[in-house]
């Protein structure tokens, strides 16, 4: 079994990989819950919601978020009635945050409601989130603001500077449902070419999560999720520098660390662009590899899936099988 820490289009777009290369019934994801945001009295999961789209073919495929073919009326609607509309919400999209806040509100846990979706769409691979309960990423702005993530990033297009990044509820979160199990499990765990600062710490800022990946005989391997000093997409650059990172493919893979010295990683896979820094990242004990990263290519998303087991000595054939 494979278990994925995700973040949200990154992390699908490598899925989309992943999926070709490995059985999908042996693969387990852990889903990003920091970004997720209450609006209209709804739960929107732009992770979990990212993914499921991508592996069903129904995402928008320029803007790659949100569904394809998609309407506005409610949005527009809630405008006449003197909504700000900052964040987009499709009705198609609407309907499934009306579905799932409806079963949160019978008391079903978040983990049910996802597999529950799951399975309407046909998903082959199991979703968890990180958590059942609640996580939040909070932006603390250099002048002297608390925002939550999607405020910062969508409806302040990240021009705040950053002056520290809070996850909110972690630190008394319990991962839910299955989470440590597959990761105690799992044959390798894969950290997605998701944004370090908001898709991937705040899933191992939950203690019980961070504690089995400690303790897992599974190798660990990430891939970088920035390439030759730049984001493919979105914000990562205005937040790595708040936490002490530089923008660069072998400082993130130095920045999670290598399992000898209490860090996450056995291995790291950057871009051939970023070669550069696989002496850096040998001398501190991590596996590494160049490889093509970009992952416009399904094809290409399945060799680089390949790759990164195999570098960490995990054939995907076997992990496949169970
Ligand atoms: P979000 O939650 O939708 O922002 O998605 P993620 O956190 O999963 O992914 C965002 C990160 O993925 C950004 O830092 C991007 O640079 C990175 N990313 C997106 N597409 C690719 C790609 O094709 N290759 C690599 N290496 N990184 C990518
Ligand atoms: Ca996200």
């Amino acid at each position: 079994m494979v278990v994925v820490l995700a973040g949200g289009v990154g992390a699908a777009r490598f899925l989309r990989g992943l999926t070709a290369a490995v059985d999908p019934a042996a693969i387990t994801v852990v889903v990003n819950v920091g970004d997720d945001v209450e609006l209209h009295g709804l739960r929107i999961c732009p992770d979990l919601d990212s993914i499921t789209y991508w592996l069903t073919d129904l995402v928008h495929p320029e803007q790659q978020w949100g569904r394809a073919d998609e309407r506005f009326t409610v949005r527009d609607e809630l405008e006449r009635l003197g909504h700000e509309p900052w964040f987009t919400l499709g009705d198609r999209d609407l309907a499934l945050h009306l579905h799932r806040t409806a079963l949160l509100r019978e008391g079903v846990p978040l983990s049910t409601v996802t597999a529950d979706v799951a399975a309407r769409h046909g998903l082959a691979l199991r979703l968890l989130p990180a958590s059942d309960d609640r996580v939040e990423t909070r932006i603390h702005t250099t002048d002297g603001r608390d925002l939550g993530f999607q405020r910062w990033w969508v409806g302040e297009r990240a021009a705040p500077d950053v002056a520290d990044v809070e996850y909110r509820g972690a630190a008394t979160a319990q991962p839910a449902p299955g989470v440590v199990e597959a990761i105690e499990r799992a044959d390798a765990i894969v950290i997605a070419p998701s944004n370090p600062v908001v898709s991937i710490a705040p899933i191992t800022a939950v203690p019980g999560i961070a504690a089995a990946l400690r303790s897992t005989a599974a190798p660990i391997v990430g891939i970088s999720p920035i390439i030759h000093g730049r984001v493919v997409r979105g914000m990562a650059h205005r937040l790595l520098p708040a936490v002490g990172t530089a923008v660069d493919a072998a400082a993130v893979g130095l920045a999670y660390g290598a399992r000898r010295d209490g860090g996450l990683l056995d291995g790291w896979v950057l871009d051939t662009a970023d070669a550069d820094g696989l002496e850096r990242l040998h001398a501190a004990g991590l596996a590494a590899t160049a490889t093509a990263t970009l992952m416009d290519d399904p094809e290409l998303a399945r060799r680089l899936a390949r790759t990164s087991l195999e570098l960490v000595g995990v054939d995907p054939a076997a992990a496949g099988r169970g």
